[in-house]
């Protein structure tokens, strides 16, 4: 199977890529480096010992993807990749992130459609399932009430399949549902790589951990949880990457249908379960203060993964001690 990834060098994106080239998938790889590095290249080659075509290009630009279309005929299907993702910018920014991820998957989509390919995979987010619903969240329930824009284009590009699918029902279409992934490849070769000063917990808890950040803020001990801190629910990237194996391995041995999976561990960690298994597993000290309740945030979501789990046969197999253990050694070999 010859798979185009758009957005391939990203944090989800690389992983992916490493797990496809393991399960002997022909890749064709899109990035314009807007939030990545071409070094990332040469690192999933060393991991993986296979090669792949790049396109330097953004995906949004129709004439540019076109050509890849064009010089590349054998593409099965697409995993889409190519978003921006920084909750707290897209306040900011909306218009940037409505055209970014909105109107480029629709040129994108456009594009498969002209060339006849029409399996597609998204990155969607558990986001979509708003504030309102009780958990563990399910497939089925109503999406919606997202409170940022960056939400709300993973609201909207779901929303865009499901029509794309009632006007022709010969598209495959897996919309990927992620909950909280964090860790990295074990080489240590591919991870996250977020600029200036994270906004998500894993990224920040190493910079602290490694003195390039002082103290982190644990935003909130009054929840309604187990010990008033946050609860999500983690999910190690490598188990994330394989899900989509799975996911373009359905759609491209069954016909028509458009399905929707959760992609998380079924378990929630709360942020002082974060920070306690990290000092563990790392016996690297986070020094911490509670703070204020960050706007927006809600008291606790996890997955329910037992659609996954029945119909792709995935199953999140790495531990929280992985995940720590894996993000820490990142950061040791590539910012220390
Ligand atoms: N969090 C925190 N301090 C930080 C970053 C995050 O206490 O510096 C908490 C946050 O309130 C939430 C959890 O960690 O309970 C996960 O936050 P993150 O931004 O990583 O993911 P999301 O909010 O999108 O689930």
């Amino acid at each position: 199977m010859s798979v185009l990834v758009t957005g391939g060098a990203g944090y989800i994106g690389s992983h992916t890529v490493v797990e496809l080239l393991n399960n002997n998938m022909e890749v064709i790889m899109i990035d314009d480096f807007s939030n990545s590095k071409p070094q990332v290249l040469e690192n999933i080659k060393k991991i993986t010992g296979k090669d792949f075509k790049f396109y330097e290009i953004d995906y949004s630009n129709r004439k540019e993807l076109e050509k890849v279309f064009k010089e590349n005929p054998d593409i099965d299907g697409v995993i889409n990749f190519a978003g921006f993702k920084a909750v707290g910018e897209s306040v900011q920014k909306p218009i940037d992130y409505y055209i970014n991820n909105v109107s480029g998957a629709l040129v994108l989509l456009d594009t498969m459609k002209k060339y006849n390919v029409k399996k597609f995979v998204f990155s969607s987010s558990a986001t979509v399932y708003g504030e309102e619903n009780e958990i563990p969240y399910v497939e089925t329930m109503k999406t919606g009430g997202t409170t940022n824009p960056y939400g709300t284009t993973k609201l909207f590009i779901e929303q865009i399949l499901k029509d794309i699918y009632k006007s022709d029902n010969s598209w495959d279409i897996a919309i990927l549902r992620y909950f909280n992934p964090i860790g990295s490849h074990e080489s240590g070769l591919i991870g996250e790589e977020p600029q200036g000063i994270p906004n998500n917990l894993m990224p920040y808890i190493v910079r602290v951990a490694c003195g390039k950040l002082k103290e982190l803020s644990i935003f909130g001990n009054d929840y309604p949880t187990k010990d008033g801190t946050g609860v999500r629910d983690y999910i190690h990237v490598v188990d994330l990457a394989k899900g989509h194996v799975k996911a373009i391995e359905k759609l491209n041995k069954e016909r028509s249908g458009l399905y929707i999976y959760n992609l998380g561990t079924g378990i929630g960690y709360s942020v002082l379960d974060i920070v306690n298994t990290f000092e563990k597993v790392t016996n690297q000290k986070v020094p911490y203060k509670i703070v204020e309740r960050r706007e927006g945030d809600i008291a606790e979501f996890y997955a329910n993964a037992e659609k996954a789990k029945n119909e792709l046969g995935w199953i999140a197999e790495k531990s929280l001690e992985d995940m720590c253990r894996d993000s820490w050694n990142y950061i040791v070999k590539n910012l220390t």
